[in-house]
């Protein structure tokens, strides 16, 4: 059972981790952790996310309803809407890269990124293999989370360990904090493959 300061400081070390890897430009993104009691610690807007403090970490309910005056991330609509469907999710990451933005902008159309044959598909929960494919989909940018948080719900249910957003970034899922580091580590990695490969 993760408490809020076993979250709060796993969040901060994400972080640390995240921006050193240039994965949080300017701010950007947002990380979030299920505590045992349903409750949700989450990053506060607009803190540098490679120097968080326990100050930049705030409490908001299951609903994403804020339990002190500060604001949370523009994005804690898409958090909550993870945690209600997806019951084995404890840790979310967010990420703003490079590889994620061109890639998704490059293929306009593209509505999934299929990752085949790669090694550290093997990270990803259930797959033991690098023979074997996963289809993160692809969603358009809005500044509309409600709208967005629809449109992600049904791919949620099939178990998706992670998705895009069109020009934006990344989202990755974990079991725990740990899990979701090593997610969104491997499937940036993945992507900057891609990238590679189709240009
Ligand atoms: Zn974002």
């Amino acid at each position: 059972m993760t408490d809020y300061a076993k979250a709060t400081a796993q969040i901060i070390a994400a972080g640390r981790f995240l921006a050193a890897k240039g994965w949080a430009p300017a701010t950007s993104g947002n990380y979030s952790m299920r505590l045992g009691d349903g409750r949700i610690a989450i990053t506060v807007s607009g803190y540098e996310k490679g120097e968080l403090t326990p100050e930049a970490i705030m409490l908001i309910d299951a609903n994403g309803v804020p339990r002190d005056n500060r604001k949370p991330s523009a994005e804690t609509l898409l958090h909550v809407g993870i945690y209600a469907v997806r019951k084995d999710c404890n840790a979310i990451l967010h990420t703003h890269s490079h590889d994620a933005t061109v890639l998704t902008k490059r293929h306009k159309d593209l509505k999934a990124l299929v990752l085949a044959d790669y090694e550290l598909l093997k990270i990803y929960p259930g797959i033991n293999t690098h023979e074997t494919k996963v289809k993160l989909p692809i969603f358009n940018n809005t500044q509309d989370m409600k709208k967005l948080r629809a449109e992600v719900e049904p791919f949620l249910a099939d178990g998706i360990p992670a998705y895009l957003i069109r020009g934006h970034g990344l989202y990755g899922l974990g079991r725990t904090m740990a899990e979701a580091r090593g997610i969104v580590e491997a499937t940036e990695f993945m992507l900057s493959c891609e990238l590679e490969l189709r240009s």
